[in-house]
């Protein structure tokens, strides 16, 4: 609905010289033994699984804030970093907070980029904990690391980084996120969501969305061209079980007429299982994803007008 095409294409010729930078400066945007060893930290039996309102999915919310103050973001919940909401979900209620946090653009026109990972999980259940370090420590973690390359590198859009809770309790977090008004929807240029994103015996990961917005799938392409992960498209058509349009946080942004782009790894057989644990994760293919993402969002911000 907002295709942008005449900007954008203008921005693509006279940023293409810098295609070169971007791709260099993620080569080594990421440290990857801190990404594992913060996934760690997220799905250890000390977070119960992170189920929202519980202690274990409180204490995940406080480490975050933790992180937020030392990297540097801008507190930009209601609270300091803190959303606190009620929400009502397939699961029933819960006292539960987005973490958000914001690195100030350097361009004061320019509109502001959403990046989004739940960290909520499915906490204890019959006896079991459901670790959820695919789904989505791993989602969370990524955006730690991208604060922290955006935070050292300024952007040229605001960029909002949160994580959210609620998610498995129907996106009940994005939701409270846009019904707040805290970042007016006229604002927002992009939504980048990340839920899963750790494994992959294929060595594969999604970008869906770019059916509903086409003109960002170009800017994913050459993001992803010196990546030694395979980014696919698709997901994002037909409305069955495999049409992710609505089945993570940006579904809310899409219900909202909002352009997004969802990063995430295919289901695999712990997906939703008490086996989703931190030493399942491909350590190589998750640094290459979030080198890739990190890509992803410095084209984005030279992209986008
Ligand atoms: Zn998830």
């Amino acid at each position: 609905m907002r295709l942008r095409t005449a900007p954008v294409l203008g921005v693509l010729l006279c940023a293409a010289c810098a295609v070169a930078t971007l791709a260099g400066q993620s080569g080594t945007a990421v440290d990857r033994d801190r990404l594992m060893r913060e996934v760690a930290t997220l799905a250890a039996p000390a977070m119960e699984g992170r189920r929202a309102g519980t202690a274990g999915g409180m204490k995940a919310r406080a480490w975050l804030v933790e992180r937020f103050g030392e990297i540097g973001l801008t507190p930009a919940g209601t609270s300091g970093y803190l959303q606190p909401f009620t929400a009502v979900g397939r699961n029933g209620r819960a006292a539960a907070a987005n973490v958000i946090g914001r690195v100030a653009g350097t361009d004061p026109r320019a509109r502001t980029i959403v990046v989004t990972a739940h960290y909520d999980h499915d906490g204890i259940r019959g006896g079991a904990l459901y670790h959820g370090a695919d789904d989505n420590a791993s989602g969370v973690v990524v955006l730690l690391a991208a604060a922290r390359h955006f935070s050292m590198q300024r952007p040229r859009h605001p960029i909002v980084f949160a994580a959210l809770d609620a998610e498995e309790m129907g996106q009940r977090g994005a939701a409270a996120l846009l019904e707040s008004g805290l970042i007016p929807r006229d604002a927002i240029a992009l939504n980048v969501n990340l839920d899963m994103l750790s494994r992959s015996d294929r060595n594969e990961i999604y970008a869906a969305g770019t059916s509903h917005h086409p003109w960002i799938r170009p800017i994913v392409e050459e993001a992803a061209r010196p990546s030694k992960v395979t980014v696919r498209f698709g997901h994002d058509t037909g409305g069955g079980a495999d049409d992710w349009t609505t089945q993570s946080d940006h579904g809310e942004f899409h219900k909202a007429g909002l352009p997004w782009v969802y990063f995430g790894v295919e289901n695999h057989p712990d997906y939703h299982q008490p086996t989703d644990t931190a030493d399942k994760i491909n350590v190589t293919f998750f640094g290459d994803v979030a080198d890739m993402i990190v890509a992803a969002l410095r084209t984005f911000d030279a992209r986008i007008p």
